[in-house]
């Protein structure tokens, strides 16, 4: 198998040279190469090596307690010592007050190293980020702290065996008792619900307190251990069987008149959530890029070994001789490059924080773009190592197992697409993305873009149109920023590849983004 390796020279090349860190006002690049290599270290020295054998031996629920694979809990201690939870909390709280850019390069990098792991602890800055927008000063204090330090995990509880995507029907109910409330009912598919890691978990449920649809939704805090010291009544009823991330516990939890505290206001808690929902939908979009990332890794080494069939001179071919898996090899580089290019850009924007509406339209379009990259990215990859793709050994076959749950949670990316057409397209949003278009060299798709929109506006029912407008929407991102990834290739150290991979991509984006717009009947 080959080792994971940190794809650092590109993520710094992307995020630098494409998307602009530079402008954000804390932006520090020898810094950021620093932290980055870093964790590249930590990443590839002890959170990959965990990857497979914790794939194989799984999580189990053992007297009601969560028992993460051998190793993770020593892993995790020394992420915790190192300082890595709190590399963006406040410092007054105990954090490293870094910029959110930080969390670009290391999350990638996490992910990739071993998404499992990575998915039980990347909760904490999203939790965090609520905690600094919504709670009070003394639930700031009281919680950042053994965020920061790596003593608590947080969790993020919607889901209900009623409500996945329709969050209105969650039933689960918070009752006040004097200063504290109480919460009972069912949640479902809860990621790292309990783990046998951290000494305590902080989880953020959302639950109903009163009938009033998704204004009857409120947001609470909800610790694994009661103010008086004894365990909450949150119990783990059952651990999930599941395709992939088999490191990662998916949790159903029974709140049975569970102590908590709101935060927020009553009936914002849809609104509170979707902080820590914008942020692990960002999570989510670079989870795909580390896949696509790591597919291209294992498969370019492989296709550079192995020899098979001739050249036309007759001397003996390795596969990366052959024009068909060039093919293939660049087609994965290049959805890697360019989904990387989007997140960092949609960071960038977050972090500069001067313009909120194409944020909004970025996120959703991130989080399609670059998990729909990451599995067909592990499909190409898992081809291009023939038999020994499909087989277990060079580990393809897990990063495709455990890539396909991005498309599903964090909203289905159905759920997104049909977002964008309803909501964000014709609006604000996407009034602030057409503007970014026009300063940009777009392959001549901005047109096209804009007619799309334009129909949109005028069709009775846009959901139908959805997923075209989605995948036109990427296309035309895409060559804007296939071509700043071209204009930047010489401050990449491998610039041919880069002006390769760039090439490609613009190729792509003239021919697919035409086609979407026909299937609109444009
Ligand atoms: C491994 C794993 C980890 C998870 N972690 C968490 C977690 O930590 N916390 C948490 O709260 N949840 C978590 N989830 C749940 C996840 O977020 C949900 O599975 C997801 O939101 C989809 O909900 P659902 O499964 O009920 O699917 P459904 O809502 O039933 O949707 C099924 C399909 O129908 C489509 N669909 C549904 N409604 C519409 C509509 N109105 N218009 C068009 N299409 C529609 C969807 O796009 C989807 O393709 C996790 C799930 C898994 C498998």
């Amino acid at each position: 198998m080959k080792p994971f390796t940190a794809p650092l020279d590109d993520i710094l090349f992307t995020l630098t040279h494409v998307a602009g860190a530079d402008s954000t006002p804390d932006w520090d690049a020898e810094m950021a190469r620093e932290i980055g290599a870093h964790f590249a270290a930590f990443a590839e020295g002890e959170i990959a090596p965990l990857d497979e054998p914790g794939d194989r031996q799984g999580c189990r629920l053992e007297n009601g307690r969560v028992r993460m694979p051998d190793g993770f809990g020593a892993v995790y201690k020394a992420y915790a010592e190192q300082g890595w939870p709190g590399l963006t909390a406040p410092e007054d709280h105990g954090g490293q007050g870094m910029g959110a850019l930080m969390l670009a390069i290391t999350s990638e990098i996490f992910s990739g190293a071993n998404h499992s792991l990575q998915m039980v602890t990347g909760l904490v800055p999203g939790a965090i980020r609520v905690l600094t927008r919504f709670g009070t000063n003394e639930q700031q204090a009281r919680h950042i702290p053994g965020l920061a330090s790596g003593n608590t995990l947080a969790t993020m509880c919607l889901t209900e065996p009623g409500a996945g995507s329709d969050l209105s029907r969650i039933r689960c109910r918070a009752v006040q008792d004097g200063t504290t409330w109480q919460i009972s009912g069912e949640k479902i598919f809860i990621s790292g619900g309990d783990q046998d890691m951290s000494e305590e978990i902080l989880h953020l449920v959302l639950a109903r307190t009163s009938d009033n649809g998704v204004k009857g939704l409120s947001l609470f805090l909800c610790p694994s251990t009661k103010a008086d010291g004894t365990r909450n009544s949150v119990t783990v009823t059952r651990i999930e069987e599941k395709m992939g991330l088999h490191a990662s516990p998916t949790c159903q939890l029974a709140f049975d008149g569970a102590e908590a505290e709101l935060i927020g206001a009553e009936g914002q808690g849809l609104h509170a959530m979707f902080t820590m929902m914008n942020h692990a939908r960002a999570d989510v979009a670079l989870q795909g890029v580390a896949h696509a990332a790591r597919a291209y890794d294992v498969a370019s080494h492989y296709a550079a070994e192995r020899q098979q069939g001739r050249k036309p001179d007759g001397s003996p071919a390795t596969l990366a001789d052959h024009a068909d898996v060039q093919r293939i090899l660049t087609e994965i580089d290049t959805r890697a490059m360019g989904g990387r290019a989007i997140c960092h850009l949609a960071f960038v924007a977050m972090d500069r924080g001067d313009a909120p509406d194409l944020v909004d339209f970025l996120t959703p379009v991130a989080k399609v773009a670059c998990t729909e990259a990451g599995m067909r990215a592990a499909e190409l990859g898992m081809q291009v190592l023939g038999g020994y793709g499909y087989l277990s050994e060079y580990r393809l076959e897990q990063t495709y197992r455990d890539a396909r749950i991005t498309a599903i949670y964090e909203g289905a990316n159905g759920i997104h697409e049909r977002m964008l057409a309803t909501r964000l397209l014709t609006g604000a949003p996407g009034a602030a993305f057409d503007a970014f278009l026009q300063g940009e060299d777009h392959a001549g798709l901005l047109p096209l873009w804009q007619r799309a929109r334009a129909y949109l506006q005028k069709a009775a029912d846009p959901t139908p149109l959805a997923h075209d407008v989605m995948a036109l929407t990427i296309h035309t991102l895409l060559a804007a920023l296939y071509a700043r990834i071209a204009k930047a290739a010489d401050h990449h150290p491998d610039p041919t590849r880069i002006r390769q991979l760039a090439e490609e991509g613009i190729r792509t984006a003239r021919s697919f983004a035409p086609a979407h717009a026909a299937r609109l009947g444009l």
